[in-house]
């Protein structure tokens, strides 16, 4: 074999290893912190804006929803922190008589309640799933809950189609989950 041969036939054994490795690095690898970050302000920018005029329009019990892990905490890059494109919505929202409201696929909702407010959050409620309910059903059966008790769901934050799914809200704000790698 020539130097020329030699060369082709490792670029080729080099580009067959290369090929499936690349393939599925990009599957299992999430997005760095800074990727996510930039993704969920495109995301949640809009929100603040869009509240200011609902609040404009009126209303009574008038509330903003969240779900909690991988839209207002770090779950799965700083667990525990707050996720600060949200945390501002939801200082917002305190801060113009709108009741902040958590809806979680979590089953308990003492840890919830300590790590959000150690991580900043106003807390007016938190609703929790029934064991035995699915998520978008556990979700949505809150969110009714919720309006029967007098509030009005305006803007619904999630990072799930689970937490979009459904009605009693006015407006989805939808967070990234990489093909479901955030919970
Ligand atoms: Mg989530």
């Amino acid at each position: 074999m020539n130097v020329k041969s030699a060369c082709a036939a490792i670029l080729a054994v080099a580009g067959l290893i290369a090929a499936p490795a690349t393939a599925s690095a990009a599957a299992s690898e999430l997005p760095s912190y800074e990727q996510w970050q930039a993704d969920v302000r495109e995301a949640v920018d809009p929100a603040i804006p869009w509240l200011t005029d609902r609040v404009a329009k009126g209303g009574s019990g008038l509330a903003i929803v969240l779900d909690i892990d991988n839209t207002s905490l770090e779950t799965e890059y700083h667990p525990g922190e707050p996720n600060r494109p949200v945390l501002a919505v939801a200082q917002w929202a305190g801060q113009h008589h709108v009741s902040v409201l958590f809806v979680t696929a979590r089953t308990s909702s003492s840890s919830a309640r300590t790590q959000l407010s150690d991580a900043g959050y106003p807390i007016d409620a938190i609703c929790t799933r029934k064991s035995g309910e699915g998520t978008a059903e556990g979700k949505q059966r809150c969110r009714a809950d919720l309006t029967e008790q007098g509030y009005t769901i305006t803007a619904n934050i999630g990072n799930r189609s689970t937490d979009l799914e459904g009605g009693d809200y006015e407006k989805g704000f939808k967070l990234p989950d990489y093909d479901g790698q955030l919970s």
